[in-house]
């Protein structure tokens, strides 16, 4: 099974698809977190991205583009690909079909995720992860029960992104409405979109999502 995670920052992209990582055995793709690691290798990549990103904007095509098809040369993501944050452009979404195509595979379906602008600023702004298992916390609505400690594996250290503040969220945002959720109209044509609501809480949309997945 390929599918897309479609859904402006802050959405829950990243914590729906690691939950269907573990439940259906398939591959979390996301280029956000390509490209992160990219910037932190100092690769001519993410030479090229890491200004990009840290305004808010959009990385090229071609170097998204290139990340994924390199990405989809692994034999692990023959197992099926969740893409997170891939496609975001009506030249990405072109890339992808051609990409399958050319390796015979199909994309099942894409879950676009609905939420309320004025939320996701608050969201993403304070949002961190366990720098040991990625354990997504929160500022206000999700605090580790013991302070300081990661409820899932003990560790304690913690980190946050970068572009995670509340000026560069609305960058990303305007980059999501001008480029990103155009996309929602080419998959609809597909007969392959799948919307729920992104604003109930973590269980209830991963429960929405297996729904019209089955
Ligand atoms: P994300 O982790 O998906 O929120 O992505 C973080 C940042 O990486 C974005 O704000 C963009 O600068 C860049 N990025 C990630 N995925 C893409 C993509 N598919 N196309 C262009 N830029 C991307």
């Amino acid at each position: 099974m390929n599918i897309i995670l479609l859904g402006p920052p802050g959405a829950g992209k990243g914590t729906q698809a690691r939950m269907l990582t573990d439940d259906f055995g398939l591959v979390q793709l996301s280029t956000g977190d390509l490209l992160r690691a990219a910037v932190a290798a100092g690769s001519e990549v993410g030479k090229k991205a890491k200004a990009v990103m840290a305004a808010g904007e959009l990385v090229s095509d071609e170097i998204v583009i290139g990340v994924v098809a390199d990405r989809l040369d692994e034999p692990d993501t023959k197992a099926g690909v969740i893409f997170d944050g891939f496609p975001r452009t009506a030249a990405q979404a072109r890339a992808l079909d051609r990409l399958l195509a050319e390796k015979g595979l199909t994309l099942d379906a894409v879950v676009a995720m609905d939420v309320d602008d004025d939320l996701l600023v608050d969201r993403v702004a304070g949002r961190f992860t366990c720098a040991a298992c990625g354990e997504g916390y929160h500022d206000t609505h999700k605090r580790p029960v013991r302070e300081g400690i990661c409820d899932n594996c003990g560790a304690t250290e913690f980190k946050r992104r970068a572009d995670d503040n509340a000026e560069t969220v609305r960058s990303r945002l305007t980059a999501y409405h001008a480029d990103t959720a155009p996309l929602i109209g080419y998959y609809t044509g597909t007969g392959k979109l799948k919307t729920v609501d992104g604003m109930a809480d973590i269980d209830e949309v991963a429960g929405a999502i297996r729904d019209v997945l089955a």
